[in-house]
């Protein structure tokens, strides 16, 4: 088992050797790069949250945002892609029976696999009430129909949890692990995105697609979905602070060597004012990160985290992490992009690529004027008239 330094470590190096350097190659929409993830796997670091008894390094969401930052300073996709089966492990490890638990997570760090969460369909993506998969009753099985819309990593996934509406009862949801073979499971298309091109995000059908009902987790879908959308938000949220690290460190090597009428830029005042309210949104995204993890990872180590988070559903501190992240990341890698001048607006330099990916932070999982409703609706409106 490795420490939180061990996994650090080697996500900095991975993100030095095989990240940083490879921005065509990241940025190009080949096929998903997985032998790049192969080799993550090889040196001991997928799925590194992964509690011990399931074969894991058990390292909690604070040490993962250091992690993270580093993985998303290489690379935002590769993060994205490395970090967000924890969406559906953790719904897994809190609220799956015993044998699911023992038998999808074990082999996921055996494997280096990888797990996909499919909420958002078409017209269900920031309001998912309004799902319209069904998961149907059969004798001892689960059928499941519908589409889904976007779902990360569902193309190579060992398993998928899907969140639909039961047939039987169209006010409760369900939520279900699927095996990525299982027949009647389709993938319609890879989305061509305009950021995060390494990851690789799915148009999903599912046609009378069977599962034991042992399968379901336990719990109403939408709200097991929600507990655990504060660990991934959280994640994101730290790939706009990778991102805004390597836009900083860009901006001084530019500044250094170009030349201005009296001396280079990186003497200038307004560039110095400019990095040091860079320094100030970094250091800000960091600490919101590492606050909100914290108050996940306390709630995990509790007596009855599953419990505990069913009661808590969406943590305030996750919602500020990616609401405010995603804005300061756009900011810092927009200030980036107009440094470099004719330059910045080319695809020969970095700069485009880092200001393209860090624009899914306030979109994906909940877009900022979504959040911000359901901040209000939880955390400003008084107790008696939250919905
Ligand atoms: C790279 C990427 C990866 C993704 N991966 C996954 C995945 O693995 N699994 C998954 O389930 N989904 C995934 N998604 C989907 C993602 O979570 C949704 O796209 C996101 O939640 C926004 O939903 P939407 O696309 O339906 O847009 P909408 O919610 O329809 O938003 C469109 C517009 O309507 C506005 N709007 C919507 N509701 C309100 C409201 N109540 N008040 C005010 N304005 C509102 C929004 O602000 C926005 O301007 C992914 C998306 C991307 C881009």
């Amino acid at each position: 088992m490795y420490t939180s330094h061990d996994v650090l470590d080697g996500a900095r190096t991975f993100a030095q050797q095989e990240l940083t350097g490879q921005q065509r190659y990241l940025d190009s929409f080949e096929e998903a790069p997985l032998p790049l993830y192969k080799r993550f796997h090889d040196q001991g670091l997928s799925n590194w949250w992964l509690p011990e008894e399931y074969g894991g390094h058990n390292i909690g969401l604070e040490d993962s945002v250091d992690i993270v930052s580093e993985l998303a300073y290489g690379d935002a996709g590769a993060a994205f892609t490395l970090f967000i089966s924890i969406l559906g492990t953790t719904m897994v490890q809190l609220y799956g029976s015993e044998e699911l638990r023992e038998r999808h997570l074990t082999a996921l760090t055996e494997n280096g696999g990888f797990c996909a969460t499919l909420g958002s369909e078409q017209a269900a993506g920031s309001e998912l009430a309004k799902i319209t998969t069904t998961i149907a009753r059969d004798g001892g099985d689960l059928v499941i129909s519908g589409d889904k819309y976007f779902s990360t990593n569902t193309g190579f996934a060992d398993f998928l949890i899907v969140v639909g509406r039961s047939a039987e009862n169209p006010g409760e949801f369900l939520a279900v692990l699927v095996p990525r073979h299982t027949p009647g499971l389709r993938v319609v298309r890879r989305w061509e995105m305009i950021g995060l091109r390494s990851s690789a995000t799915y148009e999903v059908a599912f046609d009378g697609c069977r599962v034991p009902a042992a399968n379901a987790l336990q719990g109403p879908g939408l709200r097991l979905l929600e507990v655990a959308l504060n660990a991934s938000r959280i994640l994101i949220a730290t790939t706009a602070l990778g991102i805004s690290r390597r836009v900083r460190d860009l901006c001084m090597e530019y500044a250094e060597n170009k030349p201005l009428q009296d001396g280079y830029l990186v003497d200038n005042p307004v560039f110095m004012s400019k990095l040091g309210g860079m320094e100030t949104q970094i250091e800000v995204m960091r600490s919101q990160c590492r606050a909100a993890a914290r108050e996940f990872d306390s709630i995990m180590a509790g007596p009855d985290a599953a419990s505990a988070f069913v009661r808590h559903g969406t943590l305030r501190s996750a919602l500020a992490a990616k609401m405010f992240c995603g804005q300061a990341g756009w900011q810092v890698a927009g200030s980036g992009s107009e440094m470099f001048g004719g330059l910045g607006f080319t695809n020969e330099h970095v700069i485009g690529k880092l200001l393209r990916d860090v624009r899914y932070v306030s979109i994906v999982e909940g877009g900022d004027a979504v959040l911000e409703e359901l901040m209000f609706n939880r955390y400003v409106l008084p107790e008696p008239r939250r919905g």
